[in-house]
């Protein structure tokens, strides 16, 4: 059993079941026993592997794609370039060195991350040493903000509910013995799933994220009101619909009550609910990794780097210009979303 186990048993004997959310919350972020507090889990030595990590083109072509949003609205002459929940500073750092002769864009950016790991922030400040680290976005400042989320939204905690006749039960974590369980709370009337009563039956499972409201709201004030753009890019699509959290651990899913604090907990983004919170901002059509990849140049580019390699990291490189695009691979489970305000375009490689 984990440490973090025994600690949520002994809560739970205290205080009875607790919310998806509330086990996700403590799983992913308890300040000490949590999976992101005590490890760097990103890469082949840990449990998942993200986009950036397997290429530095994602980067690359997402600061030039953010480069571009910045001089289709002018080059203003003072912006955050964010990352929500950055990693260990590999986008950010990929985004920079490609960005380095965009003229006066370096000079006008202020690098924003928003971090709740402290081991993680350690990685960020070796890879990109002139960043500033926010707890959360209410504290980024009031300017213009051009922002990245790459897999940040998954791993917000989220409540799960089962549709029973006009009200809903709440999934809940709860104990057999001294074993973790899943159970469900009494039915009762929900107005926050109120507009779900439309497209659900007896018995349908549906998510909330409970924190992600606030936070597309305070992104899609900035950009309307100073300018910007945001590319959120995660898996999900639009509207969640079944239950969709998995825990990962070395690359292998496990059961999500297995090993707390030990295993990576995610959920399929809503991307409905960024749409719906974006206001007064305005949201582009919801678009594949794969699709969005193309449109910025990635094969072009894959093509300008290979000249350089041979052997296996040649290999290598076309696996990874493969795994990132390839419907069969992240290019179709993955999406991109963009905000952008309402007298600008929408960013290079999306569509209003
Ligand atoms: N974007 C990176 C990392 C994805 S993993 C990449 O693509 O490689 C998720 C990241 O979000 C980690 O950096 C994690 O520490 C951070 N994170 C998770 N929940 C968070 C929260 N509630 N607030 C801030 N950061 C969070």
């Amino acid at each position: 059993m984990t440490p973090l186990a025994q600690a949520l048993i002994a809560r739970i004997n205290r205080t009875g079941p607790i919310s998806v959310a509330d086990y996700m919350a403590d799983c992913l972020l308890h300040p000490t026993l949590g999976y992101y507090a005590t490890r760097d889990p990103i890469g082949q030595s840990g449990d998942f592997i993200t986009a950036p990590e397997i290429s530095q083109m994602f980067g690359e072509l997402i600061g030039l794609a953010l480069a571009q949003a910045w001089q289709d609205q002018g080059c203003p002459a003072r912006f955050s370039l964010a990352e929500l929940g950055p990693g260990r500073g590999t986008l950010m750092a990929d985004a920079l060195r490609a960005t380095g002769s965009v003229p006066g864009f370096h000079a006008a950016a202020e690098v924003h991350f928003v971090e709740a790991s402290p081991v993680l922030r350690k990685a960020q400040a070796k890879a990109v040493p002139q960043a500033s680290w926010h707890d959360s976005v209410t504290t980024l400042p009031e300017q213009p903000l051009f922002l990245i989320a790459n897999e940040f939204f998954d791993s917000l905690p989220l409540r799960q509910f089962v549709r029973s006749g006009d009200g809903w039960r709440e999934k809940m974590v709860g104990l057999d013995g001294d074993t973790l369980q899943f159970g469900l709370s009494d039915p009762a009337p929900l107005a926050l799933l109120e507009h779900r009563l439309e497209d659900t039956k007896d018995g349908d499972l549906v998510e909330h994220c409970a924190a992600l409201p606030a936070i597309v709201g305070q992104i899609g004030g900035r950009i309307d009101r100073f300018g910007g753009a945001a590319l959120i890019i995660d898996y999900g699509d639009w509207q969640s619909q079944g239950d969709t959290l998995q825990a990962l651990s070395a690359h292998d899913r496990i059961d999500p009550l297995a090993a707390p604090g030990q295993s990576d907990l995610t959920a399929h983004v809503d991307f409905a609910a960024i749409a719906q919170h974006a206001a007064p901002a305005r949201f582009t059509r919801l678009t594949t990794q794969g699709v969005f990849l193309e449109r910025l140049g990635i094969t072009p580019r894959a093509q300008a780097l290979a000249k350089r390699l041979t052997g296996d990291a040649k290999e290598a490189h076309i696996k990874a210009h493969r795994r990132l695009t390839h419907p069969a691979e992240m290019g179709d489970l993955f999406k991109v979303m963009g905000l952008y305000p309402q007298k600008a375009a929408p960013p290079p490689g999306l569509e209003a």
